[in-house]
């Protein structure tokens, strides 16, 4: 099933010159779930995984699905303030602006193997800032894999020490 027909590209979203990567009409689709779904596991079979780290908030789409197939944790990382209890923070460079992200200290244990999920890879800063996050706690990460890929800002080389794997490049 070819489910790239079911991301729609809408111009200058959220700012002037971004080709946003809608993803809403995949997700309305079962089929098209289904197909993404078993191309995000079929990227980290035979890996033992502990956790699944999904970011906010497009990350939570598949993250905790991975996590349950996984039969692992998910854990949630979050932007800033949204959080309950004790946690670590990190502050990133975003294709568009800057923000932080926050993780309970409690989600990973030392040693845990974590798979990081999201949607879309940009310019790697959401991403590289998770894995810092996620170190920081003692957690080794196995994996960054991504729905789609944005070849040109070049995401992979900020990510340079982990395993990348995305299941569409443009
Ligand atoms: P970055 O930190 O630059 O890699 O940006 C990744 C984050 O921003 C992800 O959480 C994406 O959901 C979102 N994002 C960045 N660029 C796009 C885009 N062109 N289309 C859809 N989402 C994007």
């Amino acid at each position: 099933m070819d489910f790239t027909k079911y991301i729609r590209d809408v111009e200058d979203f959220p700012q002037k010159g971004i080709l946003f990567k809608d993803i809403t009409p995949l997700l309305q689709n079962p089929e098209a779930m289904k197909s993404a779904m078993n191309g995000l596991l079929k990227m980290v079979e035979h890996q033992k995984i502990d956790k699944v780290v999904g970011m906010e908030s497009r990350g939570f789409f598949f993250a905790p699905i991975l996590a349950m197939r996984l039969n692992a944790g998910f854990v949630p990382v979050r932007k800033s303030g949204k959080l309950p209890a004790d946690k670590i923070s990190h502050t990133y460079v975003l294709e568009y602006g800057t923000d932080t992200l926050e993780m309970h200290s409690d989600s990973i244990q030392k040693g845990d193997k974590v798979l990081v999920h999201d949607d879309v890879l940009a310019t790697g800063g959401t991403a590289s800032a998770t894995c810092e996050l996620i170190e920081n706690l003692g957690g080794i990460v196995v994996q960054c894999n991504f729905l789609i890929e944005l070849d040109f800002l070049k995401g992979r080389n900020r990510l340079r020490p982990y395993k990348i794997a995305s299941l569409l490049h443009y």
